[in-house]
């Protein structure tokens, strides 16, 4: 039998078996296709890790790796806080049949003194496993998916509109969504207000909106104000995020949400739907040539003009269809990604099938970002239908 190893003899024995790289080797080789993974604790990589590289404790890689990486071919880089575990780590998956593998010498230590790039260490294994689909498009990323979870997003209305946004928005992987909302569930609400279900009829469509999406990603923040949204909250719940989507079902709301848009300069996505039609926008403040809600509603409708005050019907699939037009734009934004809806006024017809583009310009006249407008406070404008309600 031979001597039991001291560790510093084992340590040699397994770096005769196993390939050591340097941090600038990893990171050549990560480039053409190498698959760089983190190994250490989810704490130790909160703070930070190699950008691109996978984050999978060492505790479940020999559990996980093969969901993650089946192919035996690829090769495979493993990194730790200085060079130890990672070899322990090469190792294991030598011996899982994994034929290219190396252990980064010196780990994430030499990596951070030679200055190579790191990212924010967002991407664990669920985070992987969740996104896959759109980490894959070049195009989102790591860092898509970064930007994705530092997003804070309103979500005015948790009904008809607001539901498919949410929903979406929250399975993309959207940091904070911020829901406003001063109704209750009702039966009547289900048949398109898809957030909602049967057993939380009378419950706060905020609190009823946060168990179903809670449920559907549990890595996300939501907020819920279940409060109606007025001039004197306008700007406290809106302040410090970076997207508004427009899914009020009142006049007062969407004009509060409009003025907030242009003082806090964050775009809003605007839908609206009734019977069988729908339309979407986006108004971007941050750009001079956008124009704004008033640019196309100038003044608040006559109460006898108000369709969604008169309970006019909807087709249930009609909110769903423009709020995932919403959601796109609004995953659009925050990705930058595209051509947003600026200065376009999409309608879509249901019964013909028919979506119609017009051209929306800033109207230099405009009562809410004309060029002599001054800003006098918010302002609210009185509910124009009580009664017809
Ligand atoms: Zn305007």
């Amino acid at each position: 039998m031979s001597e039991p190893l001291n560790r510093e003899a084992w340590l040699d024995a397994l770096r005769e078996r196993i390939a050591e790289i340097t941090p600038v080797q990893a990171l050549a080789q990560q480039a053409q296709g190498a698959l760089l993974v983190d190994v250490r604790e989810d704490a130790e990589r909160a703070t930070g890790m190699p950008a691109n590289a996978l984050g999978l404790s060492r505790g479940f890689l020999e559990l996980r790796i093969e969901q993650i990486e089946a192919d035996r071919n690829r090769p495979l880089l493993l990194l730790c806080g200085s060079g130890q575990r990672s070899l322990l780590a090469a190792e294991a998956l030598l011996r899982m049949g994994y034929r290219q593998v190396s252990s980064v010498a010196g780990g994430f230590g030499r990596w951070k003194t030679e200055g190579l790039p790191i990212s924010s260490g967002t991407l664990d294994v669920d985070a992987v496993d969740r996104y896959a689909r759109q980490l894959r498009l070049p195009q989102v990323g790591e860092a898509g998916q970064a930007r994705l979870t530092a997003a804070k997003v309103v979500v005015l209305g948790a009904g008809g509109l607001g539901a498919p946004v949410a929903l979406y928005l929250a399975a993309a992987g959207v940091g904070k969504l911020t829901l406003i909302d001063d109704d209750k569930v009702e039966r009547s609400n289900l048949h398109r207000q898809i957030i909602h279900a049967d057993a939380r009829v009378g419950m706060a469509k905020t609190e009823s909106a946060r168990i179903a999406l809670q449920a559907l990603n549990p890595r996300i923040r939501i907020e819920t104000c279940t409060e109606r949204l007025q001039a004197n909250n306008v700007e406290r719940l809106l302040a410090g995020h970076d997207l508004l989507i427009d899914g009020a079902d009142n006049f007062p709301a969407r004009y509060l949400l409009a003025a907030a848009s242009l003082r806090l300069k964050m775009p809003m996505v605007y839908g609206a739907v009734e019977r069988f039609t729908g339309q979407v926008s986006v108004f971007d403040p941050r750009r001079d040539d956008s124009p704004c809600y008033r640019c196309l509603f100038p003044e608040p409708p006559a109460a006898t003009d108000a369709p969604n005050c008169s309970e006019a019907g909807v087709l249930g699939v009609l909110p769903g269809m423009v709020g995932l037009l919403q959601a796109t734009e609004a995953l659009k934004l925050l990705l930058e990604l595209g051509e947003p809806l600026v200065g376009r006024l999409l309608a879509f017809d249901a019964l013909g099938m028919h979506f119609r583009e017009t051209r929306l310009p800033r109207d230099p006249d405009c009562p809410g970002c004309g060029r002599a407008v001054v800003f006098r406070g918010y302002e609210d404008i009185a509910e124009l239908c009580a009664a017809a309600n």
